[in-house]
């Protein structure tokens, strides 16, 4: 069994009472964790405090970017081992999870480039005796709290902005997928972080996260994670007025047109709702397909999704893993069961493949879903595809956008005006024309309603860790009228 600490003020932190994390292909439990309590994340809140209010704050943006980019360096080192820790976590494939880790190092030199480059602004004023300029000032101690799907992904769309922008951090990581965050927080030291600046702190009780959210030594507040914990981590952000950046879940429509590539688009169907067993937050979940080729574009996505290889995810031609944890599985079991009283038809899947073990779920495809049918809102987070047709583009759009959710979309045709007018129409955060599932550190992402609050990535997340303060300075040395505003 591995054991790892937690990290709080640059020190290893471990705890009387512990809790394991389990292996969903395996079933073993296979790595112990500190069950942390809101006494720990008091610690932690006072350690990012203090770095953040010592040496740190007088760190340059040249100093931060070097940090950042040995931190890439090292990530790129140790990015099999970390995949390695994420497959036991969560059951997704290795070789998806390898590619992943290997990608997150561009995610620290993207910021680390942005580190020297936040510059304030001269701003002209009507009163020509005062020069007024603008600082840009990190916003203090940053809270971030991720999921389990994937957690240091998540993780570094938080982290390399806020360290970018010369915040700290306390991180909190999924109680159902702990490991490779406190693994990766070895990196730190080892990256040259000064003790304080970046703190990890575990927990089995939901509770942990809660007390965090809701601290008073917290200034902003980055969120991954379901749209009812989004909430409650806004309400508790609301009590000390702090910002908050939520990701949150979707429920994002594909709609195909009659002329689009058909094998494309179901491919780009797989990718978006099958690749990771659905649980992704930007799953495509919804095809909305014109009525001329719904039953082409079904039976190539339903034979796709039939023979698509369950097993083991570090077997290299797997291409699904296990449901990640067991409240997962059960409520997408329940959420399936939904299908009869809808009276809606699968067209493939529809059931666990219990003959496997671990938690699989067979990728479905349901059909014939009239609009306020479950599997049509809810949000699964998993391998569910629900599928409506449309016979004209304002009904597609009116399908598409009527969701509480609206955190990416894509359109498949090979019309070229009809792609970009349907795109602008789309409520979404993110849209792809002809494509599905691909995301970069420069491109902002984040949702619309129910999915949440600010962007991650690009210039709009450092944004997102930087407070303006303008600075107005007098030039004549001169007095003026006290009771004049001016
Ligand atoms: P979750 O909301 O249950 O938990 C997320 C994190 O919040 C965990 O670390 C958890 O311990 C913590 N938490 C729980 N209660 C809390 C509270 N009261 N205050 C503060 N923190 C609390 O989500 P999950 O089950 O881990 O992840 C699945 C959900 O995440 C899905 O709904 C999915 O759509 C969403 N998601 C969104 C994105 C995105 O970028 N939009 C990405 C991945 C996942």
């Amino acid at each position: 069994m591995r054991r790892l600490p937690m990290l709080i003020d640059g020190k290893p932190v471990t705890t009387a009472r512990t809790f394991t994390s389990s292996n969903p292909y395996t079933g073993d439990d296979w790595a112990e964790v500190p069950d942390g309590t809101p006494s720990d994340v008091d610690d932690a809140v006072r350690a990012a405090r203090s770095a953040f209010e010592g040496d740190w704050a007088r760190t340059t943006g040249f100093a931060r970017a070097a940090l950042l980019r040995r931190l890439a360096h090292l990530i790129t080192e140790e990015a099999d081992t970390l995949a390695r820790l994420e497959v036991n976590d969560s059951g997704k494939l290795y070789r998806e999870m390898r590619g992943q880790m290997r990608s997150l190092a561009s995610w620290y030199d993207y910021f680390a480039g942005v580190a020297d480059k936040l510059e304030g602004r001269q701003i002209p004023t009507p009163n020509p005796d005062f020069l007024v300029y603008t600082r840009r000032i990190p916003v203090g101690v940053v809270a971030a709290i991720t999921p389990w799907n994937s957690p240091l992904l998540l993780l570094s769309w938080k982290l390399a902005p806020a360290l970018a922008a010369g915040c700290t951090v306390v991180v909190k990581p999924s109680e159902h997928a702990p490991v490779s965050t406190l693994a990766f927080a070895d990196l730190f030291a080892r990256a040259g972080f000064p003790p304080g600046v970046v703190n990890v702190v575990t927990g089995r009780s939901r509770e942990t996260g809660a007390a965090l959210a809701a601290h008073p030594g917290v200034d902003k507040v980055a969120f991954t994670g379901s749209t009812e914990t989004g909430r409650a981590v806004a309400r508790a952000a609301a009590e000390h007025l702090n910002a908050t950046t939520l990701e949150l879940g979707g429920k994002s429509a594909q709609v195909v047109f009659p002329d689009a590539d058909l094998v494309a688009a179901a491919n780009g169907l797989v990718a978006g709702v099958f690749a990771a067993a659905g649980q992704t937050c930007m799953a495509g979940s919804r095809l909305i397909v014109h009525a001329d080729v719904h039953d082409e574009l079904v039976r190539l996505v339903a034979e796709r999704a039939a023979a698509i290889r369950l097993g083991d995810p570090y077997a290299d031609d797997t291409e699904m893993g296990p449901i990640a944890n067991v409240p997962q599985y059960e409520k997408i079991r329940a959420l399936l069961r939904t299908a009869e009283a809808d009276s809606a038809t699968i067209a493939a899947g529809g059931s666990p493949a219990d003959d496997l073990g671990g938690f699989f779920i067979r990728p479905t495809v349901v059909t014939e879903l009239g609009p306020d049918a479950t599997l049509w809102r809810a949000e699964v987070f998993g391998p569910v595809l629900a599928v409506a047709r449309f016979t004209s583009e304002d009904e597609a759009v009116t399908l598409a956008n009527d969701s509480p959710y609206g955190l990416a979309a894509a359109v498949w045709t090979k019309e070229v005006h009809r792609a970009h007018r349907v795109a602008a129409r789309l409520r979404a955060g993110t849209v792809w024309i002809n494509a599905y599932r691909t995301v970069a550190p420069n491109v902002p992402f984040g949702g619309f309603g129910l999915s949440g609050i600010g962007r991650e990535n690009g210039m709009d997340a450092v944004d997102a860790y930087l407070e303006t303060s303008s600075v107005w300075v007098e030039l004549t040395g001169g007095t003026r009228d006290p009771f004049v505003l001016g």
